[in-house]
């Protein structure tokens, strides 16, 4: 499970820019070579990369010094000996420090700029968001909070739903027909409450997707019943005979995140290939996306590996460009840089949209690197 929050993220991304320095530190943590970290030789190598890069301005230099300390110390605390990643943020000079904790290692890096850099760590925020695991049957249901760690119930519910029985004698149609009716309304209340269940328990918390699991016919009727911002978004539905034996879960659902991720790359992608070849709600291509995200029209962002490029906002008027200026073209105030990937994810956030990172995607590459999937019920005048 997540140690870190949306608020953490925010905090990093509201931070003030252009009161000096913030260093951001990424460690892997996992690994121990004799007794020293595996992270030491590698933060090592940037950090004097980074002096050489500050040798003329002395007092930079002391800055980087003081919060390189208040990394290391962090560390080599007992939360980061036993997580398997830290992400460090430190800017001595305006009295800012924050560790976060991981779950899952870091490629080792130290970044010195202006703002905190923060896409590795939201990309762990997105990528490790669990799962909603509903286990149903026509009449019991156990919902899980899931990860590749494990899974943790969290809501169940049952219905007396009057069992197939057969009706005898002489009126057996009409009585038949009684019963069987009876007996699908039963149904259809009990699924229509744990759709309401579901819509609940999904705000509760950050997840990546559903995963239904029970008899086909059972899971076809219950996801009919869900809401479309829910139905959406489930990634996986197979076949599982009921049971509330952890162990039997635990290994089904592992198996089954693995699927719903590498499916679910593949879903946005073929998505995506389909709206560029129709050339239909789709925006490809950094500005692009800028614009369509500001607008309101993104429904999915679709986003490689971070190309480390340059963007640059107006101090003035907030203008964002996927490219480096200097003054604005709409009202000549200075431009102030940062990183791309992190001012698209800060508007994705911003605007509540669903994004996707995706690995090695050539049709993705072929527009930079980022893409986004348009809402498709606009107004025609908007
Ligand atoms: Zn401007």
């Amino acid at each position: 499970m997540l140690t870190y929050t949306r608020d953490h993220i925010q905090m990093l991304l509201d931070q003030p820019r252009g009161m000096g320095m913030v260093v951001s530190c990424y460690a892997n943590t996992s690994v121990v070579e004799g007794f020293e970290s595996h992270w030491l030789q590698p933060l090592k190598a940037e950090a004097s990369k980074i002096r050489q890069h500050l040798a003329e301005d002395p007092r930079a230099l002391e800055e980087f010094e003081r919060d390189l300390v208040a990394i290391r110390n962090a560390l080599g605390s007992q939360a980061a000996r036993q997580a398997r990643g830290m992400a460090v943020f430190s800017a001595a000079a305006r009295g800012f420090f924050l560790a976060v904790p991981s779950d899952s290692p870091f490629e080792d890096r130290l970044v010195v700029d202006e703002e905190p850099y923060v896409v590795p760590l939201l990309e762990a925020y997105i990528r490790e968001r669990g799962y909603l695991v509903v286990v149903a049957d026509t009449h019991r249901a156990r919902v899980y909070a899931s990860d590749a760690g494990g899974s943790r119930l969290i809501d169940e519910l049952e219905e007396a739903v009057p069992s197939k029985t057969r009706a005898a004698g002489e009126r057996w149609g009409k009585q038949q027909a009684t019963i069987d009716r009876h007996r699908k309304d039963h149904i259809l209340h009990f699924h229509k409450e744990l759709a309401q269940r579901l819509d609940q328990a999904w705000d509760e918390a950050a997840y990546q997707g559903i995963v239904l699991l029970g008899e086909r016919e059972v899971l076809e009727h219950f996801r009919g019943l869900l809401v479309d911002r829910l139905s959406r978004r489930v990634v996986h539905e197979a076949p599982f005979a009921w049971t509330e034996a952890q162990a039997e879960i635990d290994a089904t659902v592992r198996g089954v995140i693995e699927t719903a991720r590498a499916s679910g790359d593949k879903r946005v992608l073929d998505e995506l290939s389909r709206r560029l070849h129709e050339a239909c709600a789709v925006a490809a291509g950094p500005q692009e996306v800028i614009e369509a995200l500001r607008n309101g029209q993104v429904s999915e962002l679709i986003l490689g590996p971070d190309p480390g490029a340059i963007a640059s906002r107006c101090t003035n008027c907030d203008s964002l460009f996927a490219f480096e200026r200097d003054t604005c073209p709409f009202c000549s105030a200075p431009c102030r840089r940062g990183n791309l990937w992190q001012q698209i994810l800060d508007l994705a956030l911003g605007h509540g949209v669903w994004v996707n990172l995706v690995r090695g995607s050539p049709e993705l590459e072929r527009h930079s690197g980022v893409a986004a999937l348009l809402a498709r019920n606009e107004a025609q005048w908007a």
